[in-house]
């Protein structure tokens, strides 16, 4: 008798932790994966001065907000489709996401150095996050709960860049 085969299920791949398709951004970012959700990072292969240009964002196309989404407008997200997807909140950011001019930024106040973590603030462009969650970046000015801009106070956002559409709803909601 024949044995019989025994079909295998095949392995469910997430997007962004199993595959490992070419970088984006060769020699300038560097994408940490793990098998964890949300565990993956990127982390920079440069060295920069405060406010320097890091990418331009050129591949992004229009989408729905979605955890990988960022935000443009009042009403408008788009997904990066680059290697860019990696950069992680923090509430101590080494980068801005500036969605009004296409361009990522390193922060005003510091420089970047190679092999530091590739992160930005993500209330700095999202108003109302498609899913909100715990941040554990360790930074002492650490605001907690990260839900978008619109559920925190004027206080917490002090200090930190922020994109126009998020500076006009702040407005409007006060
Ligand atoms: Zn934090």
């Amino acid at each position: 008798m024949a044995p019989i085969a025994v079909e295998q299920p095949a392995p469910v791949q997430s997007a962004f932790h199993e595959k490992t398709p070419a970088p984006t951004h060769p020699g300038l970012l560097q994408v940490n994966r793990s098998a964890q959700e949300f565990g993956s990072s990127a982390s920079s292969l440069v060295d920069l001065p405060a406010g320097a240009v890091f990418a331009k964002i050129t591949t992004a196309t229009p989408a729905k907000k979605a955890y990988t989404s960022v935000q443009t407008g009042p009403d408008s997200h788009i997904e990066l489709n680059s290697d860019l997807v990696f950069c992680n909140h923090s509430c101590a950011p080494t980068l801005n996401f500036d969605m009004h001019n296409m361009e990522v930024r390193v922060v005003d106040n510091r420089p970047l150095k190679a092999g530091d973590d590739l992160t930005f603030f993500y209330p700095s462009s999202e108003w109302d996050m498609d899913q909100s969650f715990d941040c554990n970046c360790g930074a002492k000015e650490c605001r907690g709960r990260i839900s978008g801009a619109k559920n925190m106070t004027s206080e917490a956002l002090e200090g930190y860049w922020l994109n126009p559409h998020i500076e006009a709803l702040l407005k409007e909601q006060r």
